[in-house]
Order: structure tokens, then C-alpha cells, then sequence
């Protein structure tokens, strides 16, 4: 175990790629597991595009839990870890498919969300912005927000099925995948796309791939370690670097 901590401290340019298994430790369900959101709701619904211009109100229900109430939703060691890693420059940036702001909160500063976040909504027949805390508000007392000018339908800025993801964004964290050469891939099963390809950029090069998740990834064969719990690894690095 030792030898984690002495390659993030060797590293010169360590990046973190992030998915929903280091937030299961913060009680957001992830999307894919046995107890998982798409369990629990119709996921050709919650971030369905199409589903969401016939009927918003479904996820705005659904995703109250685990977006909008953000007093159950504390940054965890991982996400506090990360951020001190950077604040230290060990770790360059985190790229995450996470949707719960909970990097951002917790500090780190150059985070690449992939798949959108809901930072910002925008009203779809105006344009007109919203923050975070606005909506939020709304969400929370059982309300379906919709624009205060036009009363168009608000949509989150994060990207639902039927969209596009965000070119520079996806351009930013193939660049960052491509300087370094350390990636610590957190909690994401490696198996969808983009961030499912984005450790090659750097294995290519002759970089090397950590993995820390609870199942098998198609990239295994890759990683120069894996290691299967997240928090018993990083109560390990917290100490050590
Ligand atoms: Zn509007």
C-alpha cells in the first residue's frame, strides 16, 4: 500500500478521473449499481431529453434527493482529499462523469464535469439563467420551476441523453489525460463513454493508471494497481502525503 502515496508524490502531473462511487460514501446512490437510481426510477426518463421537454416535473421529483438537497450531500474524504492534493500541487485537476457538485464544494478548482452540472439551468425558450440556490429552492418545496420571464421550461446545465457533451470540455480533460502522466481512476466502472477512454491518452504515452473501485473495468489489464475500497485507500494517502 505503500507504494500509492509514493507515486502520487512522484508524479509531476497527477490527475484525478472521478465517477459515482466516490460519492456513494457521501449517500448519493450511484446510477448503475444493485441499489443504484436507475434501480429505483426509469432511467430512460430522469435524464431523457425528450422526457424532460414532455414532462419536467419527473425530474425535478426524482432528482430532489440526490441534486437539489444539498444538506444531506457532504464532500467525503475523497472529495476533501482531492482537494487538498491540489491546493499542495500534486494533483493538477479532477475530471468527473458526477452530476453532485460535491468537488467543487469541497474545494477543488480545476474540475472538468463531463457530463454537464447543475450549476447553472436555463430557461429553453428565453435563455434566461438560473443559479443553483434559486432552483434549489424551488425543487425543495415540491415546485416545478419554470422561467420567471416566459415561463418556458428550465433545464439544468448537465447533459441528458439525447445531447451532446460539451466539446471543450471533453477537449480540456482529453489535454489534461494527455500531460499526465499519473491518472487515479475513482469509483467509475470504466465503462462509459468518454471517461471509459480517457486513461489511454495517458497509458499510451507511458503514463500510469491507478485504479480504485469496489468491480472489474474493461481498463484492468491497464492499471498498474488497482485497489478495490476507496476510503480504506485514501484514510492510507491522507496520512502519508
Ligand atoms: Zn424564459
Amino acid at each position: 500500500m505503500s507504494a500509492l502515496p509514493e507515486l502520487i508524490k512522484q508524479s509531476s502531473y497527477c490527475v484525478a478521473l472521478t465517477g459515482a462511487g466516490i460519492s456513494t460514501l457521501s449517500g448519493i446512490p450511484d446510477f448503475r449499481g444493485r441499489n443504484g437510481i436507475y434501480q429505483k426510477f426509469d432511467s430512460t426518463k430522469i435524464f431523457d431529453l425528450d422526457y424532460f421537454l414532455s414532462d419536467p416535473s419527473y425530474y425535478y421529483t426524482v432528482s430532489k434527493d440526490f441534486i437539489y438537497n444539498i444538506d444531506n450531500m457532504i464532500p467525503n474524504i475523497i472529495h476533501k482529499e482531492l482537494s487538498r492534493l491540489e491546493s499542495i500541487g500534486v494533483i493538477k485537476s479532477v475530471i468527473t462523469q458526477n452530476i453532485d457538485l460535491l468537488h467543487t464544494r469541497a474545494g477543488s478548482k480545476k474540475v472538468f464535469e463531463l457530463h454537464g452540472s447543475p450549476v447553472n439551468h436555463t430557461c429553453l425558450n428565453c435563455g434566461k439563467r438560473f443559479d443553483f440556490q434559486t432552483i434549489a429552492a424551488i425543487v425543495n418545496s415540491n415546485k416545478v420551476p419554470y422561467c420567471t420571464k416566459c415561463n418556458g421550461i428550465v433545464k439544468p446545465d448537465i447533459i441528458f441523453f439525447g445531447e451532446s457533451l460539451d466539446t471543450q470540455t471533453l477537449d480540456n480533460a482529453i489535454n489534461e489525460c494527455i500531460k499526465a502522466d499519473l491518472i487515479l481512476a475513482l469509483g467509475t466502472s470504466l465503462v462509459v463513454q468518454p471517461a471509459a477512454s480517457l486513461p489511454m491518452y495517458c497509458i499510451r504515452k507511458g503514463g500510469t493508471l491507478i485504479i480504485v473501485n469496489d468491480t472489474e473495468t474493461p481498463l484492468d489489464t491497464y492499471a498498474y494497481r488497482r485497489y478495490p475500497d476507496l476510503e480504506t485507500t485514501f484514510n492510507e494517502i491522507c496520512g502519508l502525503i
